[in-house]
């Protein structure tokens, strides 16, 4: 029987972990599917608090989770498959293993959107990425594209360009959603062109490997082919809360709601992170809502001595 579960291991839950393990909870972390959460997936972070210098995405969570273990934190791995929130303790199900909790934290975070095209998703791995530093390194002195107008995409622009000979944005709109700096960063790199107004169509890859894209201008509706070997997703994210369908209040898009800090609508579980903020999604939001569900939880459970 665990004090405290969290669920997910990206910068809320290893922050929740953080302040549950150090007020002596002794808490279990479940990994989930994509270990470390977004950070793992991400290159420089230049406005983490702290790093004059910035930290590489992947360097930030691996720093969080020893600081989470040196606390008494125990890390299990495993996605969760099922969760029973109908009396404590709570039951979580993940693999073969049924974990048992007085409180849980869900930081689930979100996952990385596809386009829906036909072949996509079987494509992933050859030519098809949601991750520019897994990926970037396989497209060396290639021609690639990046899918979308928000600042993942120009981050992970940039970053490409060292890799890649030449790096297409295409965006669906002459407007974009990135902050100013980073787009002028990617308009300043001669390596990077801007594709807009449009679409993806068909991604081809006769031979089960990507080597171009049918793209159609949004406005006249005309095609063209662009060359490249890989194509980069960078279109957003999706909440990872089916598991809390039917259970945890969410909003019409799946973002868990919560309450008064990480409250839920069940006493003893809360919530923290990209699974309940479409708003910020920041690492240093995602870590400061995990900082609340574990002073939550830990207030919770002193209450709740069962
Ligand atoms: P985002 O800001 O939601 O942008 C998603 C982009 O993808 C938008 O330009 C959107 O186009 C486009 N898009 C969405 N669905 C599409 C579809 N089906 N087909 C084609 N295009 C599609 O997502 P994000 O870039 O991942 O950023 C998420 C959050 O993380 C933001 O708050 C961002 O500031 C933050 N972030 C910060 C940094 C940094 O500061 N270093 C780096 C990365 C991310 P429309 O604009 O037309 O809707």
């Amino acid at each position: 029987m665990y004090n405290v579960t969290i669920i997910g291991s990206g910068c809320a839950g290893l922050t929740a972990a953080i302040y549950a393990a150090r007020a002596d909870l002794k808490p279990l972390v479940l990994d989930g599917h994509e270990p470390g959460g977004q950070l793992s997936l991400t290159t420089h972070v230049e406005n983490f608090p702290g790093f004059p210098d910035g930290i590489m995405g992947p360097e930030l969570i691996e720093n969080m989770r020893k600081q989470a273990a040196k606390f008494g934190t125990e890390f299990r791995s495993g996605s969760v498959s099922e969760v029973d929130l109908s009396q404590r303790p709570f039951k979580i199900t993940a693999g073969k293993e049924v974990y048992e909790t007085r409180a849980l934290i869900v930081a689930a975070g979100a996952s990385a959107r596809l386009l829906g095209l036909p072949g996509e998703k079987e494509l992933i791995g050859r030519g098809v990425s949601t991750c520019a530093t897994c990926d970037g390194y396989f497209f060396r002195t290639k021609p690639i594209a990046v899918v979308g107008g928000g600042d993942s995409a120009m981050e992970e622009a940039n970053f490409l360009t060292r890799h890649a000979s030449k790096v297409y944005v295409i965006h669906r709109r002459d407007e974009f959603r990135a902050s100013k700096i980073m787009i002028d960063r990617a308009k300043a790199n001669p390596k990077v062109e801007f594709v807009t107004p449009y679409v993806v169509e068909q991604i081809l890859a006769p031979e089960g490997l990507v080597n171009g894209l049918r793209l159609r201008h949004v406005n006249s509706g005309e095609h063209k082919e662009l060359s490249i070997d890989g194509m980069f997703v960078a279109i957003g994210h999706d909440p990872n809360s089916v598991l809390f369908r039917g259970k945890l209040h969410m909003d019409e898009n799946g973002y868990l709601i919560a309450d008064h800090g990480s409250l839920s609508n069940i006493p003893g579980v809360f919530i923290a992170g990209d699974v309940q903020d479409h708003r910020y999604r920041q690492a240093v939001t995602a870590a400061g809502s995990g900082c609340m569900a574990a002073l939550d939880a830990e207030k919770f459970l002193a209450e709740h001595k069962d």
